[in-house]
């Protein structure tokens, strides 16, 4: 038996019909923005946006299209705030290529701040960013956020992509996750 909550289902905050709903406006404003793009390389940052990215690029309705991805992870509380690592780079070539930066969650913007300029440093020909969740309140980097799901409080939420130890990604809805965080 545990003790903590981690086997109870998570409070919903975002239900999965909000999200198919939400998803089908991105993915409209996404084929409408990229109509004349000569070449489209959409980069998921691994694990949590892969639900997203998923159900988002099924809807959107482009000749066909790139699909890439990051994986990164913060060094933890011994170093600098903000120090990114990239556990696993593009396979592409970025370079002219109009990059759609696809990302479950921007917290502090730490994450997205490296990844934006390592493709500048690249010399994509333009970079936007399609978040499915944003905690502005968190905020410790200026990020331009191009395409946005939905704004939520400092809450820490699970499910659809997003985990708590690697658990509770497959859930169909956004919730908050309210037991012991280690
Ligand atoms: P940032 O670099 O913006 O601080 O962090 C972005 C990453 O932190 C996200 O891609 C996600 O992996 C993780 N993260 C931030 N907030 C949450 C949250 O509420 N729940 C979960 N599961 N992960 C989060």
């Amino acid at each position: 038996m545990t003790s903590d909550n981690s086997n109870h289902y998570p409070r919903p905050l975002i239900e999965q019909a909000d999200l198919e709903a939400k998803i089908g406006e991105l993915a409209a404003a996404v084929t409408r923005d990229y109509r004349d793009s000569e070449r489209l390389v959409a980069i998921g940052v691994l694990k949590g946006s892969v639900f997203f990215l998923v159900d988002l690029l099924k809807r959107v309705d482009l000749a066909p299209l790139e699909v890439d991805f990051f994986q990164t992870s913060s060094y933890g509380a011994a170093t600098e705030p903000g120090e990114v690592k990239i556990l696993k780079d593009v396979d592409v070539s970025v370079r002219g290529a109009d990059v759609l930066l696809i990302e479950d969650i921007v917290d502090t913007g730490y994450t997205l701040r490296t990844i934006l300029d390592l493709l500048r440093f690249r010399k994509a020909k333009s970079v936007r960013l399609c978040t499915l969740l944003d905690k502005p309140s968190r905020r410790k980097v200026d990020v331009p956020i191009d395409y946005c799901g939905f704004q939520i409080e400092d809450l820490f939420v699970v499910g659809y992509g997003l985990d708590y130890n690697e658990r509770f990604r497959n859930l169909p809805y956004i919730g908050v996750y309210e037991g012991e965080i280690r």
